[in-house]
Formats: structure tokens, C-alpha cells, sequence
């Protein structure tokens, strides 16, 4: 049997967490063209953070914008004092990509809520408290901490070596006093690495890329995944189903209903923090 470890408990205690201190609090969503992904996150963060309380305004520009024009208008977004967080939908559009690497640098480093900032990411790699490590990330250690999960001498198994997860996800693991192994498209053995990890976490943006024969009993799985399947369902990139067909024992998020949900509510919690900064 598989026990699902639901995001909702967790978003709920952050939602708790920061009561009472949010009001006020105001995050700004910067986004180029109308993809439906960047579309679809902007609005369950939207709906999270203003019922949470906070503000949330949207800073929408056309897909053709040019290049001097963006850092024009993120130059206003990031210089407003009533906005504490900014939040971009990455990545640009490719004839962009100039400007995002402009606006990474150009980013203030205390508004910055999914680390962007080379100050961030540095910060992230130290181990600072202060530093704002990517939402993603972020929740991953809040599930497994949410759910009593103590990471000391743990080994973990992420799959995924990406700046927005596996990068940091494995620096704050060793922040943690866990054993981090990190797997991407060229590791060899993969099923191996996956199955002799206490917690997996897969982070690869392939749909049920990793099936029964990857987990095995008394694991922890953490689903970063978000795709659409063939019947146009959200899925992860565990298959979960299969792996409880499999009867596999092991604890695992759902997708949607996992991380995601997290997600946003760490984004709230962060924005939270930059306006008390
Ligand atoms: P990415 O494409 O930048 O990185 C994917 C990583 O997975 C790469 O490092 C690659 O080496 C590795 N990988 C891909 N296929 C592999 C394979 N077959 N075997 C081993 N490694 C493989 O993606 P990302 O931005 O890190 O996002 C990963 C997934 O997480 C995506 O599905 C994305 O939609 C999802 N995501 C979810 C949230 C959330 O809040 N739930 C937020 C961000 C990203």
C-alpha cells in the first residue's frame, strides 16, 4: 500500500505560521506572453496568497516585447517600495534571454522570493538562514520536515539537477546532515540509485518516468514532477498507480495534491519575510 503524503496539512501549517503577520505583504507576478503553464501557476499563486491575505499584482507583458522595454518596466517593478516580492515566470522567451540574465543581477536580492539572485543562490550553497532558496526546493524539506521526517545521515536520491530543484534541493539536504546523491540524464544505473535511497525525489518533468521497478518497500517519494498525461490529466513523474499495483509499502506525494501545494505556500511565507525585511 502507498500512504499519501498530502501537501494540504503542510500548506496549512505554513498558512498558520504566518498569520497575522501577512497583511501588508505584496507580491509582484512579472510575466512575458501567455503560456499555459506560466498562466496556470500564476493563478493558483494568486488565489493561495490573497486568500492567505497578502497582495498580489500581475505584470504582463507581450510576447514580442523588446528587450530595452522589459528592463525598462522590471526596473519600475523592482524600484516600487510598496511591492516586497517579485516573482518571474521563467524562462523568458529565448529572444529574451539577454535581459534575464540582466535581471537575475538586477533582481534586489530582498525581493527576490525564488532565488534568482547570484546573492541568493550563494547564499543557498553557504547555508544561510537569510538566503531565499527557490519555492520548489524549499517545500520539498518542508513536506518531509511537516511530516516528522528527521534527514540527519539520511541518504536521498534526487533525480534532477536544475537550478530551480536539484541544484539547491541538494544543498539544503546537506544542510540537513542528510547524504545527498544527485541523478540527471548521463547517471548510470539510475534504478540502482533510486532503490537503495531512504527518500527519492524526482524532479525530471517526464511523466511516470519511474515505476515500480525503481522503489522498494519503506521509501519516502517526493514527486516534484507537474506534466500532462496522454489523456490530458496532471500526473507526476512517479507512477504511482503502478507502484501500488506492484504492491509496493512506501509513502509517497501525490501529483497535484503534493508539491505543489507547497509550493505556494512557501511563496507566501517568503513574501511574508521580505516585507518584515
Ligand atoms: P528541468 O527540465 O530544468 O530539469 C530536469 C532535470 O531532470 C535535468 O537536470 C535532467 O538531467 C534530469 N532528467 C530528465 N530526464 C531524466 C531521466 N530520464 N533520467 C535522469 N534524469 C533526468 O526541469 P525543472 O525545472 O527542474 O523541473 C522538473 C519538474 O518539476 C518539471 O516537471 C516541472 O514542471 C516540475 N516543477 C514543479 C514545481 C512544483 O511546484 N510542483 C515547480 C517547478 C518545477
Amino acid at each position: 500500500m502507498i500512504e499519501l503524503l498530502k501537501g494540504k496539512p503542510v500548506s496549512d501549517a505554513i498558512k498558520e505560521e504566518i498569520e497575522g503577520k501577512n497583511s501588508g505583504a505584496h507580491l509582484a507576478i512579472v510575466r512575458v506572453g501567455e503560456n499555459p503553464a506560466d498562466l496556470s501557476y500564476e493563478r493558483s499563486a494568486t488565489k493561495k496568497l490573497t486568500g492567505m491575505g497578502l497582495t498580489v499584482s500581475s505584470h504582463a507583458f507581450a510576447a514580442d516585447i523588446s528587450a530595452e522595454e522589459f528592463k525598462a518596466e522590471f526596473k519600475k517593478i523592482n524600484d516600487d517600495k510598496s511591492i516586497n516580492g517579485i516573482l518571474v515566470m521563467r524562462p523568458l522567451p529565448k529572444a529574451l534571454k539577454e535581459a534575464e540574465d540582466w535581471m537575475e543581477i538586477a533582481i534586489d536580492p530582498k525581493k527576490d522570493v525564488d532565488c534568482i539572485s547570484p546573492v541568493n543562490v550563494a547564499g543557498v550553497m553557504r547555508g544561510d538562514a537569510d538566503a531565499f532558496a527557490p519555492c520548489t526546493a524549499q517545500s520539498v524539506i518542508e513536506i518531509l520536515k511537516g511530516y516528522g521526517v528527521d534527514l540527519k545521515g539520511k541518504d536521498v536520491t534526487i533525480i534532477g539537477r536544475s537550478m530551480v530543484v536539484g541544484k539547491p534541493l541538494a544543498m539544503l539536504l546537506l544542510k540537513e546532515n542528510a547524504t545527498v546523491t544527485v541523478c540527471h540524464t548521463k547517471t548510470e544505473d539510475l534504478a540502482e540509485k533510486c532503490k537503495s535511497a531512504d527518500i527519492l525525489v524526482i524532479a525530471a518533468g517526464h511523466a511516470k518516468l519511474i515505476g515500480a521497478d525503481f522503489v522498494r518497500d519503506g521509501q519516502i517519494v517526493i514527486d516534484v514532477g507537474t506534466n500532462v498525461d496522454a489523456d490530458g490529466n496532471l500526473c507526476g513523474d512517479f507512477d504511482l498507480a503502478g507502484a501500488e499495483e506492484a504492491g509496493r509499502e512506501l509513502k509517497a506525494t501525490p501529483v497535484p495534491g503534493g508539491v505543489g501545494v507547497v509550493t505556494t505556500a512557501v511563496l507566501a511565507k517568503h513574501v511574508v519575510r521580505a516585507a518584515e525585511m
